[in-house]
């Protein structure tokens, strides 16, 4: 048999579940087994960074947990393929559930907190009940959309009015993209609705009607009783921190990672890939997937294939910057999973998150105050000519402003996440789908996956890089 070389770019969430799901999964069944051992083939991950993980990153400071990363993830959907990673990987006894109280969840509106319904009943005692009965009024006369695509601004208005739109939906968009509702796509950042939109009359009834919309990543296989059981709890981390799942990845990729290998260009002939390394090394591989983002991407193709570097640099990323503030004592008069921020109300950040609320179990004691501020994002106009002290001294105001907060926090963390959020903007699945047919007629097997191209969440990133990996040729 011939033996194959595949190799993967990048060791983001992304490029380690595919060598995972490589590695080991048996494309007929759930029974674990290393192929290459069998098959003498072989698999190399080239990452640029001196560590695994992409953006995923915890750290501990003066006793504090914090994530400069992602934080949580959703049970349902997509995340189911991460509770199967998570169980493969015997990770079971990190996961750890949002508290009750993180269903509580605030936006900043009118100077004030307030909360959100957590469901049908508390709708009735809301303070949004009328705007709520608004909307749903409008729903149900609202007529579909004629087009493919729509911003989600255009979307949001004609199903459930402008007031909608600006109040709910654009702080949701913050809280996920840091985007621009009147930029982002409907079809790509909720393909859900799209599709519910195209079965229902109402999006509200066909929500509440039996009769789900496709999920867009299909998982077939029956769950396990401990998938099954998790996939119900709603928002879940892992108790010491998201990194685990990636260090624990890459602790069993160690003989197929290479950390420190930037890659500098690509080419192309009679069915293999040439990686050349930044140190001049070249590797040939057999089979490429490519898991880093576009703008990343992008001058790999520079000098090889300029239809493919032009499409790449047709994706836009949004930058924030996170900034984790630990107290050694309490300083939230509330409970829940944190606040948004709707961009009218022309505040720098975007929202944050309250982590020791949402998840006690990993605050170091009973007194202690995790949060995370996030700034930055579409609506913040010359982000980047202010400096790591101007960001914190500007969140540090309206903690004070929305919270309360006056004391300086304990601890300070800060991390600039530059061009880290990819933006689906309308047209971005037919960008896609260009990408993936100029790839097609490339002289060797070539795939991209990531945040950039089919969901931007760990979950999304997690299911795709499962079904490449059943997809591959290996
Ligand atoms: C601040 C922040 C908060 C977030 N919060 C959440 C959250 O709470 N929940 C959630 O689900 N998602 C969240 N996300 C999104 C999620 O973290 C990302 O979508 C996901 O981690 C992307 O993983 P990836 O592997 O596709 O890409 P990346 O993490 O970007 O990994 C790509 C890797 O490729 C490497 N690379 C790049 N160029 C080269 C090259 N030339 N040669 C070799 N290697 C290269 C990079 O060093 C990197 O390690 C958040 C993202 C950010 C930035």
């Amino acid at each position: 048999m011939l033996q194959k070389h595949t190799v993967i770019i990048g060791a983001g969430i992304s490029g380690l579940t595919l060598g995972w799901s490589l590695k080991h999964q048996k494309k007929d069944g759930n029974k674990l087994t290393i192929y290459q051992k069998k098959d003498g083939n072989k698999l190399t991950i080239l990452e640029s960074s001196k560590r695994p993980g992409g953006w995923i990153q915890t750290k501990n400071e003066d006793g504090f947990l914090f994530e400069q990363g992602p934080r949580s993830f959703r049970s349902g959907g997509t995340g189911i393929a991460t509770l199967q990673l998570i169980e493969h990987l015997g990770l079971q006894n990190e996961l750890l559930f949002a508290n009750k109280a993180a269903k509580i969840r605030y936006i900043y509106t009118d100077n004030k907190l307030q909360s959100l319904p957590t469901g049908l009943l508390s709708t009735l005692y809301s303070p949004f009940f009328f705007k709520f009965l608004k909307g749903l009024w409008t729903d149900c006369l609202a007529a579909r959309c004629q087009e493919d695509d729509e911003t989600i601004y255009t979307f949001a208005k004609r199903r459930f009015g402008a007031q909608m739109a600006e109040l709910f939906f654009d702080p949701l968009i913050s809280g996920i993209y840091a985007g621009d509702i009147k930029k982002l796509s409907l079809k790509s950042c909720f393909p859900s609705l799209h599709v519910l939109e195209s079965q229902h009359r109402s999006l509200f009834f066909g929500a509440l009607s039996k009769k789900k919309p496709p999920s867009v990543m299909v998982n077939e296989k029956p769950l396990s009783s401990f998938v099954e059981h998790a996939s119900r709890q709603g928002i879940f981390t892992l108790r010491n921190g998201i990194e685990t799942l990636t260090d624990k990845l890459a602790e069993n990729l160690k003989e197929e990672l290479r950390l420190d290998s930037p890659v500098k260009r690509l080419t192309f002939e009679n069915g293999k890939s040439c990686i050349e390394l930044l140190d001049g090394q070249r590797i040939i591989a057999d089979e490429l997937h490519l898991a880093i983002p576009p703008n990343q991407l992008a001058p790999l193709f520079k000098t090889s294939c300029e239809t493919i570097y032009e499409q790449l640099n047709l994706f836009e990323t949004a930058s924030i910057s996170v900034i984790n503030c630990g107290y050694h004592y309490p300083v939230l008069n509330k409970k829940g999973f944190g606040y948004l921020v709707p961009s009218k109300e022309k505040q720098k950040l975007l929202g944050v998150v309250w982590d020791s609320s949402a998840f006690p179990e990993q605050n170091a004691h009973s007194q202690q105050t995790r949060l995370t501020a996030m700034i930055g994002g579409a609506h913040f106009a010359n982000f980047s000519s202010f400096d790591e002290s101007a960001l914190i001294e500007l969140a540090l105001k309206e903690l004070h402003c929305h919270l309360g907060i006056r004391k300086r926090p304990d601890c300070i963390l800060f991390k600039r996440a530059h061009e880290a959020i990819p933006q689906y903007t309308v047209g971005h699945t037919a960008r896609v789908a260009v990408l993936k047919h100029e790839l097609k007629k490339l002289p060797a097997k070539v795939s991209v996956l990531g945040n950039g191209y089919h969901g931007v969440s760990v979950n999304d990133c997690v299911a795709y890089a499962n079904v490449t990996g059943h997809c591959s040729e290996l």
